[in-house]
């Protein structure tokens, strides 16, 4: 069963909400708009390979997805984590475009960038870390002997994967996505012919859920977006323009005329992933721009939101 499912990365949401609602002129954009992208490529990988492992595996295994843990000081992001009555499987999943190059001679990778990568930036060896690191987890957990394997999974079916050197080496841990469920299989056979003891996998997937979070960081702090870059101002569905007014219990779009009833919804959701995690009437005045204080509770108290009388604000439940 999927204990942990994939959902969209909170990094992606934050940089899907700030670019609309940030200047056309903002001095980062062009980086913004890139790392918006990558990461939506990611995404849409991850959500690919996600589709061959659960067609196999769903039903028998237990199955973590986008899982983050702290190891004692270490955090650790792991794409996908599959248990089976015998072993636990890690999948790191990247996305490239082109062609990379694995060079076992020299332990390079070379993305489709053209950037040659060693060291801990090479994605075995990430991906190995992972293991490493996850043992430990496990450990301190009390499970101690739990086989654990890794695979590097090429999202994109296109992507031309290269060898220099060793290329059954490579081929033992990266492939793409859609022949990784070949290779578990192969795994789990010898295991079932070998007759080894079985694990809970179920029990280890809650230990690992009990203690995962979802990653999170300041990333438009990165590239110099605060919270007075932010415009507010609620958005029009149907052209994106910025400033809908409110007219008797409608919104209405400047530019294209058009009337709707739920477009703060998305605006408070904006500004509670992008400002603070809490919004007061007073701060939801300026951000629907609306002079009315008794519109603007109104609107509140339709929310989802809940409200914290003593500190009288509004939160997500
Ligand atoms: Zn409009």
């Amino acid at each position: 069963m999927i204990l942990r499912n994939r959902t969209k990365p909170i990094l992606l949401k934050k940089l899907d909400a700030a670019l609309p609602r940030l200047p056309r002129k903002f001095k980062h954009r062009n980086k913004l708009e890139a790392e918006f992208a990558r990461r939506y490529k990611g995404y849409i990988g991850e959500i690919k390979v996600d589709g061959y492992i659960h067609s196999y595996f769903a039903k028998n295994f237990t199955i973590l997805h986008d899982v983050t843990l702290k190891i004692d000081s270490t955090e650790i992001q792991i794409d996908s984590i599959l248990i089976s009555p015998h072993a636990i499987y890690i999948l790191e999943i990247k996305n490239y475009n082109d062609k990379i190059i694995f060079n076992t001679n020299l332990n390079t990778f070379t993305r489709d960038s053209g950037e040659i990568v060693t060291g801990f930036r090479h994605p075995i060896s990430q991906a190995e870390s992972h293991k490493f690191n996850l043992m430990r987890f496990l450990s301190e957990l009390g499970y101690h002997d739990v086989p654990v394997h890794f695979f590097v999974a090429v999202s994109e079916p296109s992507t031309v994967i290269q060898v220099i050197g060793d290329e059954k080496a490579i081929a033992k841990m990266v492939s793409h996505g859609e022949h990784i469920p070949k290779k578990i299989i192969a795994l789990e056979q010898r295991y079932e012919n070998a007759s080894n003891s079985r694990i809970n996998h179920r029990k280890i997937g809650e230990a690992i859920l009990g203690k995962c979070y979802d990653f999170d960081f300041n990333i438009l702090g990165k590239y110099g977006v605060n919270w007075s870059s932010i415009m507010p101002g609620v958005h029009c569905p149907a052209c994106g323009h910025l400033g809908m007014e409110r007219i008797h219990s409608n919104w209405k779009c400047k530019q294209c005329n058009r009337l709707s009833k739920v477009a703060h919804i998305k605006t408070l959701s904006d500004y509670l992933l992008l400002i603070k995690p809490w919004i007061t009437n007073k701060e939801c005045m300026r951000f629907l721009n609306i002079n009315s204080r008794n519109v603007v509770t109104r609107i509140l108290k339709a929310s989802n939101l809940e409200y914290d009388l003593k500190k009288r604000r509004w939160f997500k439940r």
